[in-house]
């Protein structure tokens, strides 16, 4: 659980006003086969550890880190920037998602008995068999509850982990290392290998067993090529462009403030946090005007005020990005509604919330994913084109829709992975023993639930023929054996389904 390294060295700073926080040592290329080497052995003696055992460790986990909150806050604060209830975001839902993993993990990943294909004759079993060492690339927007969540599932399964987190954000990682030692998961099974993606993520993809990657899509591209070609498991959870429809029968003052929270929640650099919004032509000159005033009411800051709403960006490169995607909206013949406009009497890389109107085609915000604090406004006449606009993106991951009575008919015709009625983002996020992922070029695979457990393992059925084999038995002709067989599949059509 070691975080392995050696020389040089990533020097982390505060976005909130660039003081050094730490040094993390880079682990060079070469060692890699070393730790992957101490991760197998770890390994094959974990999965003969019994599931209820492992699920006891991730529970503990649980516990602490609800008891370690503040001091996890201060951490992911501190190395990311946000606000403490965007950080608080990812405390609840660490504590919460490992605790229902650790409680699915028995049943889900147990052995289970199914029908033969001779009933009495032939018993089958399938067996969930880890998958082995699981490469887990993580960004620098959830620091700490996206390795920890991804993290736990994977040893849950039996397998050992190695975590390259972003290099912006290795501290959080470090410490969710700490945590792990704590609740009692044995050496050598979670090793936090830090350094630049370009230059340990090739190598890395080609010595594990399976990869899950949360980032670009441009990463999550190259690396599904990388994994296709080693023919391992590859799960990725990757941009978005998320819609929000504001219906005619929306509670429009709960719709504008759930809005405003689910398209600046993290300052915007959140998966499933909204950049378009659809909304009803026979509300949007009221809807938008509370929009707005819940917008301008948001409180824009840095430090750990319980206070603040949002936070700073990352770093000046998303800064970059956002103020590039808000000029050339504008410059193209949009309306800032509010914001638009970076804070560095804040902080050196704040930026307001922003809400466009106007927004074309041919502007860059239109369709690319933003991944800041700028959701742009979009007039629709009917609900049947505010489902048509929303699924017109390459992204599918997450959608929100605000409406008293039409939410579970329209969530049905939505191309995203997760939907959400009358809130933002939390409710699917949160509900752990459900699947979250991304249609379409927002991902593949899914994490959370079951299928985030199965993920991590390869099926095996074993069956046990007994008395007599599936062949004709001797001194019967094959055409007899054809002939008894037909009547025997016959009856079990019927009766066994
Ligand atoms: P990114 O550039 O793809 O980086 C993400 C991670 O991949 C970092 O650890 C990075 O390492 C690493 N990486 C970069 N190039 C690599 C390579 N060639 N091989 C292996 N690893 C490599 O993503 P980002 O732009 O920083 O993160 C924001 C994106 O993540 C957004 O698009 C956002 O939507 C997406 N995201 C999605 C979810 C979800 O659940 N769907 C959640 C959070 C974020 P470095 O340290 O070198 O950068």
């Amino acid at each position: 659980m070691s975080l392995s390294g050696s020389q040089p060295w990533l020097t982390v700073t505060s976005p909130w006003d660039g003081r050094v926080l730490g040094t993390v040592a880079v682990t060079a290329p070469s060692e890699l086969d070393e730790i992957v080497n101490r991760a197998r052995q770890a390994q094959r003696r974990w999965q003969q550890v019994p599931l209820a055992t492992r699920s006891r460790i991730f529970r503990r986990f649980a516990d602490l880190v609800l008891n370690k909150c503040d001091h996890i806050l201060d951490t992911i604060q501190t190395e990311s920037g946000k606000s403490r209830l965007s950080a608080f975001e990812e405390v609840m839902d660490t504590a919460r998602g490992l605790r229902v993993f650790a409680n699915l993990a028995p049943k889900t990943l147990g052995s289970s008995r199914y029908p033969g294909v001779i009933p009495v004759l032939t018993k089958a079993v399938v067996h969930h068999q880890p998958v082995g060492v699981v490469g887990i690339i993580t960004p620098w927007n959830y620091p700490f509850t996206l390795p920890a969540t991804d993290a736990a599932a994977a040893l849950l399964a039996g397998n050992a982990v190695i975590l390259k987190p972003d290099s912006q954000s290795p501290l959080s990682a470090q410490l969710l290392a700490e945590l792990f030692t704590e609740a009692g998961l044995p050496d050598g099974l979670f090793t936090v290998a830090a350094g630049r993606g370009a230059v340990l993520g090739p190598p890395l993809v080609d010595k594990v067993d399976f990869v899950m990657f949360t980032g670009s899509t441009a990463t999550g591209r190259r690396l599904a090529t990388a994994c296709a070609q080693r023919l391992i498991g590859f799960s990725a959870e990757l941009g978005g462009k998320n819609p929000v429809l504001i219906l005619p029968d929306a509670n429009l003052e709960a719709a504008a403030i759930g809005t405003a929270r689910s398209a600046f929640a993290n300052t915007g650099q959140l998966c499933v946090s909204m950049e378009r919004a659809y909304v009803h032509t026979d509300i949007y000159d009221d809807f938008v005007p509370r929009l707005v005033a819940a917008t301008r009411g948001l409180r824009v800051g840095v430090g750990h005020d319980w206070n603040i709403d949002v936070g700073s960006l990352i770093s000046a490169a998303q800064l970059e990005t956002v103020s590039h995607h808000v000029e050339d909206a504008l410059a193209k013949g949009a309306t800032a509604l509010t914001g638009a406009k970076p804070r560095p009497d804040i902080g050196p890389f704040c930026y307001e919330p922003t809400i466009l109107t106007g927004v074309e085609e041919s502007m860059t915000v239109c369709a690319e994913e933003t991944f800041g604090p700028v959701l742009s406004i979009y007039r629709v006449d009917s609900v049947a084109e505010a489902i048509a606009a929303a699924n017109d993106s390459r992204y599918g991951l997450n959608a929100s829709i605000w409406s008293q009575r039409q939410g579970w008919a329209v969530a049905k015709q939505l191309h995203t992975g997760t939907v959400n009625i009358n809130d933002g983002y939390a409710p699917s996020f949160g509900s752990h023993h459900t699947p979250m992922g991304g249609m379409g070029e927002s991902g593949i695979g899914r994490r959370h639930g079951a299928a985030g457990l199965l993920k991590y393992t390869e099926a095996q059925t074993v069956a046990h023929q007994r008395l007599l084999p599936i062949a004709p038995p001797p001194g019967v002709s094959n055409e007899a054996f054809a002939r008894a067989m037909t009547v025997g599949i016959r009856v079990l059509n019927k009766l066994v389904r």
